[in-house]
């Protein structure tokens, strides 16, 4: 997200998706976040925590039915709803065409009636919504479906512009159930995916009631102006003036305090909203098919997310709710043009600057000739009159002449005496005046003025250095950047078709080159690399490449918001002006492109896309494994999928080791406000990075949740760590030099039953290793080792301690030192994936036994399986 190439990349992507029919504008219902003014995805409401049991209101609404129609005098359509700030935009109620209805006296007011569904108004009874003694109550009228569909009611709060003739009216949809509420549904057709779909239907306004920060609209009646939702919770009091307005005007029949589940904001922890919004969205749903088949070749650890929690996602139909209304993020690469909505997706930087055309100016630059400062490799800005040399002079006088042919129109210097005086000479020759511009000096340097460039040097020995920091009261090179760049585009906002020649110093051409350029730092330092020593010499003269497009305030080639909302260019279609539109893309895009934009893929030498490959060409992919906590099959395991599966490749990964959450040993989870927390640091300081590793890898399989308990990281740490680290020292009391055993092999050394038994016990554990790490098993690969080492320390060695001690003759000794080193040696390696400190130590220490000793144990062969020294019995 922060670097250009990245975000190149990303473009590249949603060109292609955009090229493939999958990006589209909608107006769509998205949970909605009033306090961070942004949609959420499906994914980031999946995100433990988003789920929040809380206490709500629901509300009994009588509607009243206007008809000539006996039947229907003095009666109200009862509805329901648990979220009573949709009540003013309620603009029809929905009810399903195969229930039956009754009519009841209604038990508040004498003389009317109200109309609910059957089965609903049973439960209701039940539930005491309505009182006891309407359990045996006969209905005045059972009433089907048909009856009530196209009766007309009174809007609720008369709110203008929701009028229409289809307004406030009673229509059929199939979504409507009897297991709650009161099988008549209240619809506000901006909140709620049903309401919308409904509304869309039958051709409902599309007007908001509440605004996008959760304020009711001004002409909104009784309410108009009041916030829903104030300091992340419901603002009561808002609830409390809808309820007195619906109570006044007699609509207000019951008010049921309700517990449910509601879904909330991940960052700000606010109740969300469902809003309809205009948003950006990737048709996932078209691809859904091959999303469940790439995953078909996923190897999942555990094995039962495939199909479960995973593969249960992927079913789910729903598409991409791609853009967000933020300030930070990938800007989406879209353009619209403000007069006829013509639409163009940017898939790179070239075409973007394509679109920007050639600068108005052609620009040369000019280093000043060889002056008294080079001679004496001097730091001056000015201070100190150094003359140009004779040589100086000569060469400046000749490169003038050159410059004839260029038909140069204005010419602009450094002020500092060296280019004045090379401005001067060059004047002279092309019958010029000189603009003299204080943006074109040296970089300031003020604590080294009069010392040696090496000084400088020293004290900032990288360029990397220089871009970044600044000696005392002086400039940094991105400093130098700002300035040269608002000199350049101050000449290209005030001149046309004009050849301008700039003299300068070296620092600030360099930095003029990369700013037009729009080059970024690391291409910048290597193009100043390529021409050391000097970005350019003394006396020469260059074109300046120049590429328009965004630039941030210090002057670098920046596609972040809010430069690039500047950029405009005029619409193919009818030659209007083409604006960005304003949203950047969701983050979880820029994780789930990770393979791609993390190479800039496909922009480098040696890249290629193929549509009909289902692998990007260029790049290692797909990678062998991916390992992350369970919660992200709705996060990053699903984005890089999806993502790849949208370009029509296979899965990016190919195995996925998923790990439970690491909880209390309670089983709790680790809260700072519960105080439960236990400092990783703490454990690894206190037993060792690899015995915490150990622990987390042994204590429960994979995908398990692993309640943490320290006492437990203390057994691992005894059990295997010093149970190893004492077979070594007692090993290695014994030590020989590597000299000793040169030559030696297990196959030459006679071999006692307690080897040969340690020596089988070694190679059948190596065997379960293998074939669990191969499966990515790895606590049912870590569990034997366990056992291997406990046998090796309490039988093997405490056996064989007298052939150490006192050997009855040389082979005794030698066999058994041998095995031991050979062993360990051996455990090394197989440890070493899951403990590569320790691993590393013992592996050094005994890397003589190895066949093929290498410098660390990580890049040393795998043990083989050696069948002669594998005794089963
Ligand atoms: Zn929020
Ligand atoms: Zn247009």
């Amino acid at each position: 997200t922060y670097e250009t190439n990245y975000i190149e990349s990303l473009w590249w992507i949603i060109k292609e998706f955009h090229k493939r029919g999958l990006l589209y504008e909608g107006y769509k219902i998205v949970p909605w976040c009033v306090r961070c003014g942004t949609a959420l995805s499906s994914h980031e409401l999946g995100q433990p925590d988003a789920y929040k049991t809380v206490l709500d209101n629901s509300v009994y609404i009588r509607f009243k039915i206007k008809s000539e129609d006996k039947k229907f005098k003095n009666t109200s359509l009862l509805s329901w709803t648990t979220t009573p700030w949709t009540l003013p935009g309620n603009i029809a109620l929905a009810i399903n065409i195969n229930h039956k209805f009754v009519k009841i006296p209604d038990p508040d007011l004498e003389n009317n009636f109200l109309i609910l569904e059957e089965q609903s108004f049973k439960r209701l009874v039940e539930q005491k919504v309505f009182p006891s003694n309407f359990k045996n109550l006969k209905p005045e009228l059972i009433l089907k479906a048909k009856d009530l569909i196209g009766l007309n009611y009174e809007p609720l709060f008369d709110v203008e512009f929701l009028k229409s003739d289809k307004s406030y009216k009673v229509y059929e949809a199939d979504f409507v159930s009897q297991e709650e509420g009161t099988g008549i549904v209240h619809t506000a057709v901006m909140y709620g995916e049903d309401d919308y779909n409904l509304g869309q239907k039958i051709g409902l306004p599309q007007k908001h009631t509440v605004d996008e920060n959760g304020k009711f609209i001004e002409n909104v009646p009784a309410v108009g102006g009041l916030e829903i939702i104030s300091e992340n919770k419901k603002n009561e009091e808002t609830e409390k003036k809808i309820f007195d307005y619906l109570s006044q005007k007699g609509n207000l029949f019951k008010i049921v305090p309700y517990e449910h589940e509601y879904p909330h904001c991940w960052r700000c922890k606010t109740p969300i909203i469902y809003y309809a919004r205009n948003s950006w969205f990737v048709a996932v749903n078209k691809v859904r098919k091959k999303l469940i088949q790439n995953n078909q070749k996923i190897n999942w650890v555990p094995s039962h997310i495939k199909n479960g929690r995973f593969g249960q996602w992927l079913k789910e139909e729903k598409d991409w709710n791609f853009s967000r209304e933020r300030f930070w993020g990938t800007p989406l690469p879209v353009w619209k043009c403000k007069n006829c909505k013509n639409i163009e997706v940017i898939g790179s930087i070239k075409e973007l600057t394509k679109h920007l055309g050639q600068p108005k100016n052609k620009y040369f630059v000019m280093r000043h000739g060889e002056s008294e400062t080079q001679v004496k490799r001097i730091i001056d800005l000015g201070k100190k009159q150094y003359h140009l040399t004779t040589i100086g002079k000569d060469m400046v006088l000749r490169q003038a002449k050159k410059l004839l042919k260029e038909k140069i129109d204005l010419i602009f210097s450094s002020d500092v005496l060296r280019c004045k005086e090379t401005a001067e000479i060059v004047s002279k020759v092309l019958g010029k005046e000189v603009i003299f511009d204080q943006r074109l000096r040296e970089i300031s340097l003020p604590s080294f003025e009069g010392l040696s460039i090496k000084a400088y040097h020293e004290a900032f020995p990288t360029y990397e250095s220089r871009f970044e920091k600044r000696p005392e009261n002086g400039e940094s090179l991105r400093d130098v950047r700002a300035r040269v760049w608002s000199f350049l585009s101050d000449l290209e906002k005030k001149y046309e078709n004009k050849n301008i020649l700039i003299i300068s110093h070296e620092y600030p051409i360099w930095m003029l080159a990369q700013s037009a350029g729009g080059w970024d730092d690391k291409k910048a330092i290597l193009e100043k690399e390529k021409r050391e020593p000097d970005f350019i010499k003394v006396g020469e003269v260059k074109k300046l490449e120049f590429v328009l497009g965004p630039r941030n305030f210090s002057g670098e080639f920046d596609l972040h918001k809010p430069y690039i909302d500047a950029i405009q260019f005029d619409c193919k279609k009818c030659g209007g002006k083409m604006e960005r539109v304003k949203e950047v893309v969701d983050v979880w895009f820029d994780s789930g492109a990770m393979p791609f934009a993390q190479s800039h893929w496909p922009f480098e030498s040696g890249h290629k896309f193929n549509p009909k490959k289902d692998k990007p060409i260029g790049i290692d992919y797909p990678a062998d494994y991916i390992s992350e906590a369970i919660d992200q099959t709705r996060g990053w395991f699903y984005t890089l999928l999806a993502v790849a599966t949208l370009l029509g490749f296979k899965s990016p990964y190919k195995n996925v080791i998923c790990l439970g959450l690491v909880l209390d040993k309670y089983g709790k989870k680790m809260s700072k406000s519960i105080g439960n927390i236990v400092n990783p640091w703490e454990m690894m300081n206190k037993y060792g990075i690899d015995a915490v590793r150990w622990y987390l890898y042994t204590k429960t399989s994979s995908a398990e949740p692993k309640n943490f308990d320290p006492d437990e990281v203390l057994e691992v740490f005894k059990k295997i760590y010093l149970i190893l680290y004492n077979s070594f020292v007692f090993w290695k009391m014994y030590s020989l030099n590597s000299g000793n055993i040169l030559g030696l092999n297990l196959n030459k050394l006679k071999l006692s039953l307690l080897d040969k038994w340690i020596l089988s016990r070694f190679y059948e554990t190596l065997n379960i290793v293998t074939k669990n790490l191969n499966n990515y098993e790895i606590r049912e690969a870590l569990l034997p080792i366990e056992n291997l080492i406990n046998d090796l320390s309490r039988w093997y060695i405490r056996r064989s301690r007298r052939k150490f001690q006192k050997p009855e003759n040389k082979n005794e000794f030698m066999a058994s030192y041998y095995v031991l080193g050979f062993v360990l040696n051996n455990i090394a390696k197989i440890i070493a994936p899951a403990s590569p400190f320790f691993a590393e130590a013992l592996y050094a220490e005994t890397k003589q036994f190895d066949k093929k000793p290498e410098d660390s144990v990580h890049i040393s062969y795998w043990p083989e399986f050696n069948k002669k020294l594998f005794d089963k019995q």
